[in-house]
């Protein structure tokens, strides 16, 4: 019997937003880390990209060596502590374990900035390979909005991309990399990869994978995979634009089966391709100012017989108060506000205790675009600590751990008040708490695109609303100072060639 491979795997991941102050701690990633066995037991069966790696080594007998695993999902900047600490432990982990193993799986985001870094994972990878050398194999999984540098691409023997926005295949992803690692090791095939960046970025907002013309663009992904053999894999990575670093924006990554021309073809063709979309890929017409989504909305739920979605988008800290605010000022609507993020808020409900009434400030803590706090009067339906597995189509099974929470309930409107950044995107903020989600007119959700699988089939309309916080959807209205120049839609010259 040949011997079983044996397989390190770990994950290091942040979406930052460059532009927000503060940076994430040690203390912060901690939350949401796992350390040796705890990898494994952890992330088994969840669907994320360390849940797909190890989906893939089990059905293959291998033994999983893990090193350290923690995704915030998403925020400002990590700070260099964290990242020094978090990349030492990698490092650490496969010096331990050096000579012994036969290949390597990471999951990195691929927009993680610090206060002075502007590409931390190919830092990451070059450490990797300062432990590991350049021969032992390193397949790594990223996010599809990660804004991926060619060189990190060329740390990694191969990288591979979520398909999807909602990222329903983050596990999926994960498979993908592990398999086609399997495959390498068993000398079955020779990925090579080709990273190709055409200078286009796009708000997040856009980024949903099921709205043309991205839909198309990822379908023709999907055909060069099927219509050449000699190709393993594509990902098509629609970058994350309110991280203000020189590689932002859109990359196409083609992983070939020993043919560098025939990679070279397929990246190329499909980053030209983006690049001729830029202005349909641009969907201004779909967001409304804050009055106009907010009558709308009235209007609508008026007659509905569901609720209606109303999407703050800009808001990248889940405090932003804006819609919040005009919600409280108008009234007459039950609305559900889930998951704002506010723990001074949450840890004050909770000392008052469930069925206690109480005044409090809430959101707008993150910058000053966030919007000033808004005074809320409610009762405490709920007060404490919660974790649950996910149940949607993005995060089912994995563990989701919103820390202190209370719920409270203004008469009109019931606010979640949670302790850790967490999306609403799914049923669960209503479920879990023994709400249901049909006793509203009107639920106010920060996602970008995630929340369109749960939320389309059940919603009377989603209204997507541009607020002046760090995320909008108009992007030349941000400072940049590290993006590259000829970047589309920032650069005249660029937008000029429409007219
Ligand atoms: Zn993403």
């Amino acid at each position: 019997m040949p011997q079983p491979l044996r397989i390190a795997i770990g994950g290091f991941a942040l979406e930052s937003v460059s532009f927000l102050p503060g940076a994430a701690s040690v203390d912060d990633f901690e939350k949401a880390a796992y350390h040796g066995d705890a990898v494994i037991t952890g992330l088994r069966g969840s669907q994320s990209p360390g849940g797909g790696f190890i989906d893939v080594l089990d059905a293959e007998g291998a033994e999983i060596v893990p090193l350290v695993y923690t995704d915030l999902g998403a925020g400002g900047s990590a700070s260099d502590e964290a990242f020094a600490h978090y990349c030492d432990l990698l490092c650490e982990g496969l010096r331990r374990v050096r000579g012994r193993i036969d290949g390597v799986l990471l999951f990195l985001h691929g927009a993680m900035t610090t206060p002075t870094r502007t590409d931390p994972e190919r830092e990451i990878m070059q450490a990797v390979r300062g432990v590991l050398g350049k021969d032992m194999p390193v397949f790594v999984a990223s996010d599809l909005h990660g804004n991926i540098s060619a060189d990190f691409c060329e740390y990694a023997d191969a990288l591979f991309g979520y398909h999807y926005s909602p990222h329903t295949d983050m596990d999926e992803t994960g498979r993908r990399a592990a398999r086609t690692l399997v495959r390498r090791l068993r000398g079955e095939v020779a990925p090579v990869t080709v990273i190709r960046k055409p200078d286009v970025m796009l708000p997040s907002i856009f980024t949903a994978t099921s709205i043309p013309p991205l839909s198309d663009i990822v379908a023709e992904g999907f055909a060069w995979e099927r219509d050449h053999p000699g190709i393993l894999d594509i990902s098509i990575f629609c970058g994350f634009a309110y991280a203000d670093v020189p590689q932002v924006g859109f990359s196409v990554v083609a992983v070939a089966d020993g043919d560098q021309a025939l990679a070279e073809r397929a990246a190329n063709a499909l980053a030209e391709r983006i690049w001729s979309a830029r202005r349909d890929l641009m969907h201004d017409d779909m967001v409304l100012d804050l009055k106009t989504g907010i009558d709308r909305a009235y209007e609508i739920s008026k007659t509905a017989s569901r609720p209606v979605v109303l999407l703050e988008h800009a808001d990248r800290l889940n405090d932003s108060t804006y819609l919040l605010d005009a919600l409280v000022k108008r009234g007459g609507r039950r609305v559900m506000v889930p998951y704002l993020l506010d723990p001074k808020a949450a840890a004050a409900a909770i000392e008052a205790g469930e069925g206690a009434t109480i005044t409090l400030q809430v959101g707008g803590w993150s910058s000053e675009r966030a919007g000033p706090p808004v005074e809320i009067t409610g009762t405490v339906l709920y007060a404490g600590d919660k974790s649950y597995r996910g149940t949607g189509a993005m995060w089912n099974g994995y563990p989701i751990r919103l820390g202190p929470t209370a719920v409270i309930d203004t008469g009109d409107i019931v606010v979640s008040l949670v302790s850790r950044y967490v999306f609403a995107i799914d049923l669960d903020p209503f479920t879990q708490f023994g709400l249901d989600v049909n006793d509203f007119d009107i639920v106010l959700l920060r996602s970008k695109t995630h929340f369109r699988a749960v939320y389309e089939p059940i919603a009377e309309a989603v209204l997507i609303v541009d607020t002046p916080d760090w995320g909008p959807a108009d992007l030349t209205t941000l400072p940049y100072k590290n993006a590259r120049p000829g970047l589309f839609p920032l650069d005249r010259q660029a937008r000029a060639a429409f007219r």
